[in-house]
């Protein structure tokens, strides 16, 4: 060690020498000397006294090094706050009371900045002498001579663990959801704009799943809140258990998490998420109660399917509401899906004005009695042609009408455009037999006023409900059917006609349907085209022939196109039929001019 001269007689002795005798030291800082006396004037040696009196009585615990970092001094502060007897540590380096839970890079930056003989400021996870960890703010100053040479380091450390644990509880609050301790909205907002910041690198793909779970309401609804937050519990301690410790949960909504998984690939990705969807197998128990829930799955990755926080956002919510679409439990993002619901959105957007602009119509397809030729009514079916984009198919507009919740305002221009139509035919004298049929959607028939709507705009156009006949389908009979059952028979005994749409393709019990008030089974096109052919779908349709007249009930095939469909159709005793055989669907205004009308011959 190298002394200066200010220093003599020499430090580390001297040092020694003051701190063990308290003797010395009590009077002298209580002597009239320290009060009066100015510090300039003092001895070199009062100076020490007085500053190490100072440092032994800091707050803070003060430990002096000399330039090897072997300790020389410590305080009582020390003392106290470590544990250790200043014997103890005498001589000893202050790792001594490292917990090894400081980062490495910590020790390597201050030993770089006290090197460059600088004043180093950090933190170290310590541990006291009782195995207790605390952790400390240090500042560390190199001290050196006149000649700039490092003599000494001096310590001072403050314990902040009390400090740190409040900050983690604020910390907690803000970025973790309380109820399920999943990380929140907020924190997933910021990380994973964090990320996709960055220039994208082989290794820090990633992906991010949309989970939704499906019926959680119910739970609530049924169980009450209490038990909704015990599920969410189960089911946030369930994802945890999928994910591996690179990745990430967040609760972004009421029964919404998204997954962030680091280093993904496509497979890792979809492994994930079936992981995920297994998960969900088995059922959760919360007050003795088996709840059996699911969920939906989007996944998009970054940067392949979006590279910002919205855009992967938006695409792996796409990807979900896809899923959930399609009844699946799981769908990863793709460009198609992209186009799909870029496309539903515009549609539904221009399906809006199309009913306000008059910018639908009608086509009519009439209905063949197959004994004798004749038209025995017509189906009226939505058409629409739209200047940009063309002819679209109901197909795709009714669904998008439907989950846009625009149905009923598009069923009751159909019911307006049907009316107005049988009175235009009505004044050009075009008469037929049979009832013109409307398409119905659940949403319609759900509609709290639905029968009062039809019968007002009927009533209007001064049309009888004798004209009409409705279609619904299969489908739509199962949501509720004691309201339905009551619905049926207001309608049936107004004067309306009710056939079940595309039957065969739901799965309507027996008893059920025999207690409806229907009048027509309408057997659906896709078996019809192979009746020729498959013994499989020859036995379906003989059966629902069968089973409809068993039911009083008469019986129409669509989408007929051959004769050898038609022919088979008699032999099995079908009533009606229905398909581009006979007509094409075509505006009301063409079906009754020139050869359009034309009784076919018997069959
Ligand atoms: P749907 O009620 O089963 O109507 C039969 C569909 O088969 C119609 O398609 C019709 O044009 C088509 N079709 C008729 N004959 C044949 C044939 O011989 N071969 C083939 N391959 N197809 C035939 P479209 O007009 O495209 O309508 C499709 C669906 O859109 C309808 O199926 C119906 O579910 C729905 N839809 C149409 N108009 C309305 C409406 O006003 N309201 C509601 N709710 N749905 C409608
Ligand atoms: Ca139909
Ligand atoms: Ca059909």
């Amino acid at each position: 060690m190298k002394y200066s001269n200010d220093t003599k007689p020499p430090f580390k002795p001297r040092l020694q020498e003051v701190v063990r005798g308290d003797r010395e030291l009590v009077p002298f800082l209580q002597s009239s000397f320290i009060r009066d006396c100015n510090i300039s004037d003092m001895a070199v040696e009062e100076k020490y006294l007085l500053y190490f009196s100072i440092v032994k009585h800091s707050s803070n615990s003060v430990v002096i090094t000399d330039d090897n970092m072997n300790i020389v001094y410590v305080n009582p502060k020390f003392e106290e706050m470590s544990g250790y007897t200043y014997h103890e540590v005498l001589g000893k380096t202050p790792k001594i009371l490292s917990s090894n839970k400081t980062p490495e890079e910590t020790y390597h930056d201050m030993h770089c900045t006290l090197q460059a003989k600088k004043q180093w400021k950090g933190e170290f996870v310590n541990i006291r002498c009782d195995g207790v960890e605390y952790i400390q703010e240090a500042v560390i100053s190199p001290i050196t001579n006149v000649k700039g040479e490092i003599v000494c380091y001096l310590g001072e450390k403050k314990d902040i663990t009390a400090q740190k644990k409040a900050e983690k509880e604020v910390q907690q609050l803000t970025i973790f959801d309380s109820l399920t301790g999943l990380y929140n909205r907020a924190y997933f907002v910021e990380e994973v704009g964090r990320q996709t910041a960055l220039p994208p690198v082989k290794k820090n793909h990633f992906s991010i799943i949309f989970i939704d779970l499906n019926r959680f309401k119910n739970i609530n609804d049924t169980y009450g809140h209490l038990a909704g937050d015990k599920v969410l519990r189960i089911i946030s301690k369930r994802l945890g258990k999928t994910i591996s410790s690179d990745d990430f949960i967040a609760r972004v909504g009421g029964d919404e998490f998204i997954i962030t998984h680091r280093n993904a690939t496509e497979e890792s990705t979809s492994q994930l998420a079936k992981n995920i969807v297994a998960s969900f197998h088995e059922p959760v128990m919360v007050n003795k109660q088996e709840h059996y829930l699911d969920a939906s799955l989007g996944s998009a990755i970054w940067p392949e399917d979006g590279r910002t926080l919205t855009e992967i956002l938006s695409r792996a919510d796409l990807a979900m509401y896809n899923a959930k679409t399609l009844g699946h439990n799981y769908s990863p993002y793709s460009s198609d899906i992209g186009f799909k619901y870029t496309r539903e959105l515009e549609l539904s957007r221009k399906l809006h004005l199309a009913i306000e602009n008059d910018r639908l119509s009608l086509a009519y397809q009439p209905k063949v009695d197959i004994s004798t030729g004749q038209i025995d009514g017509m189906e009226a079916l939505l058409r629409w042609d739209d200047a940009e984009l063309g002819m679209i198919s109901p197909v795709e507009f009714i669904p998008v009408a439907e989950k846009y919740k625009m149905m009923t305002l598009l069923g009751n221009w159909v019911v307006m455009a049907v009316c107005k139509q049988l009175n235009r035919w009505e004044n050009e004298q075009k008469s037929f037999n049979g009832r013109v049929a409307i398409n119905l959607s659940v949403q319609q028939i759900e509609h709290p006023r639905f029968y009062e709507q039809l019968l007002s705009i009927l009533n209007s156009e001064n049309i009888s409900p004798y004209k009409i006949e409705l279609e619904v389908t299969e489908s739509m009979l199962v949501s509720d059917p004691d309201k339905i059952m009551v619905l049926f028979s207001r309608l049936k005994s107004v004067g309306f006609n009710i056939s079940i749409d595309d039957f065969g393709t739901g799965y309507s019990s027996l008893s059920y349907l025999s207690k409806l008030r229907v009048d027509t089974l309408k057997i659906d096109k896709c078996f019809i085209e192979e009746i020729t052919v498959d013994k499989h779908e020859q036995t379906i349709v003989k059966s629902i022939i069968e089973l409809g007249h068993n039911l009083g009930l008469s019986v129409i095939a669509e989408g007929v196109e051959t004769t050898e469909q038609l022919n088979y159709l008699s032999s099995l005793g079908c009533d009606t039929a229905q398909g581009y055989l006979f007509y094409k669907p075509q505006p009301g205004a063409k079906l009754f001019s020139g050869d359009h009308i034309h009784a076919l011959a018997k069959v």
